[in-house]
């Protein structure tokens, strides 16, 4: 009988291979009064199994492989100070001491008030903390009940190339030990498209689904099932046609990337002779690696938020060691450092603000940096000692105004003077840009960019605001349409007023990724694009065998034109051939 699961691709990738079920076995939590005499015992018991909890991660970090990335190595951390943390551990044991309860029954508690405490606060940057502590807190409930820590360790086979795991729910430490084994896929019942198993599926490039319902009830040991990561869908008792089309669609995917690899070497160049630049979006450090493999000679756009997931803001030196890491990694190629785009649905309420009513019209982007004044200046310290080590620039995001460009620009010189009097030797010149993905931005580009070294266009929220569409709500996607005469004339607008200024201009948003809508941007004289490194190579050989004359004739028509709908199909006439 054919079965097709439903949930959500956190890549598009497609996997075959036979289900291999991890069901890590309902702990029990034994709930027991102690006697007098045993409270000494019992937290003997507790300090040592938060301590095999620790040691375990510690064996774990210092077994792994190069290849496991920054990410994996940095949540791994995170739970081992959370093993750390006196508010958890003697939090537990007060409770031991004071209710004479045994330890699982005062570490439940102890985790739930901390989880209530999160969830008073709620938010979306909170959720992962909590699924940070669930998971550690789960590793001391495993030694406790002296199942040691990793089911993963015992359960999980060592070749595991044609294999899909499906789990629950899956942490850093079950996604590290999966990846070294080469997992061909991966299905978890729980768990969002930012969950960090989610985030380190895609720095890994592994296939996965998150939230498929009861996909440990349904599907069975050793079957064989497809993953297609594109449609979000796991595919049991498919039949062979279908099984032989899906690895031809894997294979063809496979050959075309290695067959794209080929235009790589390439000068960037159009068909008749007009000159393009892709730069590379790179947040986290296996980002900043690929960008390289794949030949960037630039960052076009760092993310800075991912930094402030952890529970404690990053202080400066925190900030310092990651942009450093990003220079170095770069190898003397320029880092395009965005300021902290935090705010709207994303804000860490270890900020301590609120929401607002409407989030994306909220105090978010560089309005949430200049209110918060230090958090803001730690940050800049840490950009501007960075740059120290290769060439970097500054990127403000969600501008409207002038005088918030001329704010930013004050406190970065004031914070360049001061680590000068400190006797560090910070680059006078470093460019200070403006993301353009407002309206009153793109309306007002003439007046900004005089203010500004470069401009980056950010498709993704300009077309939000623009069209009023809000882009995380799925009712009204199907308004999203980059070709709407309004989002064409304010990006000619800016491209315009950028070389009027001498301003240089990159698209950074996700149209400058994809094959057909980086012809629409050539199209328009916008030359610059920036995008993930998966991304580049297929835009390479769009733009390498397109006609940027040809592109711009495609563009103006259609501007001019009475009947420019979207059912016109513009995008079919830029497509590659
Ligand atoms: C954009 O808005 O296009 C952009 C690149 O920034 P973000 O997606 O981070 O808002
Ligand atoms: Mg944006």
């Amino acid at each position: 009988m054919s079965l097709a699961l439903t949930g959500l691709g956190v890549t598009s990738g497609i996997a075959i291979g036979q289900v291999h079920r991890l069901t890590p076995g309902e702990l029990s939590i034994p709930e027991y009064h102690l006697g007098d005499d045993a409270v000494g015992s019992e937290l003997d018991r507790l300090h040592k199994a938060f301590g095999r909890g620790e040691k375990f991660l510690a064996d774990l970090l210092a077994r792994m492989s190069k290849e496991i990335t920054e990410t994996a190595r940095d949540l791994l951390e995170a739970h081992r100070l959370i093993l750390r943390d006196p508010m958890l551990i003697e939090g537990t044991a007060e409770r031991i001491r004071s209710k004479r309860i045994n330890a699982e029954w005062a570490l439940v508690q102890q985790a739930d008030q901390l989880q209530a405490e999160f969830r008073r606060m709620g938010d979306e940057y909170l959720a992962l903390r909590r699924e940070d502590l669930e998971q550690a807190v789960g590793l001391v409930r495993r030694e406790l009940a002296e199942q040691p820590a990793l089911f993963v360790s015992t359960q999980i086979p060592h070749r595991l190339e044609a294999t899909i795991v499906v789990a629950a729910e899956l942490g850093p430490a079950e996604m590290t030990v999966l990846a070294q084994r080469k997992v061909a896929g991966l299905v978890t019942e729980h768990g969002g498209p930012w969950s960090h198993a989610a985030i380190l599926a895609r720095s890994l490039e592994i296939p996965m689904l998150v939230g498929v319902h009861h996909a440990l009830d349904l599907l069975d040991e050793g079957e064989a099932v497809i993953l297609d990561g594109h449609y979000g869908a796991v595919l049991a008792g498919a039949d062979e046609s279908l099984f032989a089309h899906y690895r031809e669609k894997r294979e063809a995917s496979q050959r075309r990337r290695i067959e794209l690899r080929r235009y790589l070497g390439r000068p960037s160049v159009t068909r008749d002779g007009q000159a393009f630049s892709l730069l590379g979006n790179a947040d986290l450090l296996p980002d900043f690696e690929r960008c390289r493999e794949v030949g960037v000679k630039a960052i076009g756009l760092m993310r800075t938020e991912y930094l402030y997931l952890d529970d404690a803001l990053p202080d400066e030196d925190t900030q310092y060691r990651a942009y450093r890491a990003a220079v170095e990694a770069m190898q003397g190629r320029p880092i395009t450092i965005r300021t902290l785009d935090a705010g709207g649905d994303k804000l860490p309420a270890i900020l301590g603000f609120t929401k607002g009513p409407n989030p994306a019209l909220g105090l978010r982007g560089l309005r949430l940096s200049l209110s918060l004044g230090e958090l803001f200046v730690q940050q800049i310290r840490a950009i501007l000692r960075a740059s120290v080590h290769g060439p970097v620039e500054i990127l403000l995001p969600m501008l409207t105004r002038r005088d918030e460009i001329r704010q930013a620009r004050n406190i970065i010189d004031r914070c360049r003077e001061e680590l000068r009097a400190e006797g560090m030797a910070v680059d006078p010149e470093l460019p200070i840009g403006g993301m353009i993905e407002t309206p009153a931005a793109a309306i007002d580009v003439d007046h900004l960019a005089g203010e500004l070294d470069f401009l980056s266009i950010g498709t993704n929220d300009l077309i939000q605001y623009v069209l009023a569409i809000d882009r995380s709500d799925e009712l009204v996607n199907y308004l999203y349409d980059p070709t709407h005469p309004a989002v064409l004339f304010l990006l000619q607008r800016i491209q315009q007023a950028g070389a009027r200024h001498g301003c240089p201009v990159t698209v950074c948003g996700e149209l400058a990724g994809d094959e057909r809508t980086a012809r629409l941007l050539l199209g328009l004289g916008l030359t610059r694009l920036s995008m993930p490194p998966a991304a580049l190579p297929a835009i390479k050989k769009s733009l390498l065998e397109a006609s940027a004359a040809d592109c711009q004739q495609i563009v103006r028509e259609w501007l001019d034109s009475s009947q420019n709908s979207a059912e016109q199909g513009l995008l079919e006439r830029l497509s590659p051939e």
